[in-house]
């Protein structure tokens, strides 16, 4: 089932009279999200991704725009008519019934034509069960079970109506580091092996970046990019996109362009053609750099962690925009301990140049 979101906006009034502006929460969102694909919702809190997933689900209604599953129009419908499977970050199981109980919950409230027999809502549930492997966990009570089984508990539960979309908002927040990395397993497999058109929300860019299809970065209620999450990372549309995505972090230094060179401080360190003169923000990602004794970019070295296959230096530079530098080089390249500098060329499809007003991207052709 496609999804399509129209011109998707999402005002709220300001809370008191007197005082205090509106918020747009989300702001004209134009999406058609492909039929079978997982979407990652990617943002920093505040920036609308509950509330566009709420309006996916009915939960909320939009200020303006429409919504589509399919060719059905189903902004005015119900949350309860969309067909839709909904997975919040507090699990929000039944405590008093059994894992079971829970998961056929939904199954036994259907009615008129929907309305299941015992047996078939049993072969349901199990199914369900079965996908999220929880089978043997059906007798126990959600207190019985660790976060990580109480969380696929709620997403047999979401599964168990065979919707149409699954969404998903922050279903690993509560999880700990080591679970939360198997239950994005999880998810992945579930939803490759059901093919549910599925949005998943969360403030985690490598969460995103490891499960998603696609990706869609927004910030203060408006979507910044949309793509792969390959090619988000490797052309990121402004700055905030490219210092959102990624660890170790982009490292940032202030640049100028002259003559179609970069500039960074008094030192020329890339081919720019195509760049008009101006000053820039210049985006780095840790693996554009390489050691290079001639190179042109100086750096203050600080400190260097060998990390098995990857060493990463860590260094500092008058016209970074952060306090360090950090570069990611293969294990195999030598670093200069004793050495005060460590000098880099750069490997210019790994350098992003951004306009100082509008932090817009400005691209220059790659030899
Ligand atoms: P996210 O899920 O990305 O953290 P939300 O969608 O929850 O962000 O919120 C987006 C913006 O809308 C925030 O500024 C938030 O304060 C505001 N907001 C969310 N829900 C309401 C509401 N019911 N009333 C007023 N403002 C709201
Ligand atoms: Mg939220």
């Amino acid at each position: 089932m496609k999804v399509v979101l129209q011109n998707l906006t999402k005002i709220f009034p300001s809370r008191s009279k007197k005082s205090g502006e509106e918020v747009v929460a989300v702001s004209n969102f134009n999406f058609e999200i492909p039929d079978g694909k997982l979407i990652g919702l990617l943002g920093p809190s505040g920036c609308g991704k509950s509330t566009t997933l709420y309006m996916i689900s009915g939960l909320q209604k939009p200020t303006s725009g429409k919504i589509f599953f399919g060719d059905d129009d189903v902004t005015n419908l119900s949350t309860e008519n969309r067909g839709i499977g909904l997975v919040f970050q507090n699990y929000a199981l039944y405590p008093h019934m059994t894992v079971k109980q829970n998961i056929l919950f939904p199954l036994q409230n259907l009615k008129g034509e929907d309305k299941l027999s015992k047996e078939a809502m049993l072969e349901r549930a199990y199914e369900a069960a079965r996908l999220v492997q929880i089978e043997e966990l059906m007798d126990r009570k959600p207190s019985e079970l660790s976060g990580g089984q109480q969380q696929r508990v709620a997403i047999a539960r979401a599964l168990v109506k065979m919707p149409r979309v699954l969404l998903l908002d922050e279903p690993l927040s509560n999880l700990d580091a080591r679970l939360r990395l198997q239950t994005r397993e999880e998810i992945r497999r579930i939803q490759k092996e059901t093919k549910i058109t599925t949005v998943f929300v969360t403030h985690d860019q490598e969460e995103a970046m490891s499960i998603s299809d696609m990706i869609v970065v927004m910030k203060l209620g408006v979507v910044q990019q949309i793509g792969e999450p390959q090619e988000v990372y490797d052309s990121p549309a402004n700055l905030f996109v490219a210092k959102f995505l990624g660890t170790p972090p982009i490292n940032v230094f202030e640049g100028k362009v002259q003559g179609e060179k970069l500039f960074i401080g008094e030192a020329a360190v890339l081919d720019v053609p195509g760049v008009s003169d101006q000053e820039v923000h210049v985006g780095i990602r840790p693996e554009g750099f390489t050691l290079d004794d001639n190179g042109p970019l100086k750096c203050k070295l600080s400190n260097v962690e060998v990390m098995g296959r990857d060493v990463s230096i860590v260094s500092t530079h008058d016209h970074s925009e952060n306090p360090i530098i950090r570069s990611i080089i293969n294990a195999d390249q030598r670093v200069n301990v004793a050495s005060d500098v460590v000098s880099y060329s750069l490997k210019p499809h790994k350098v992003f140049l951004f306009s100082k007003d509008t932090e817009e991207r400005i691209f220059f052709e790659v030899k």
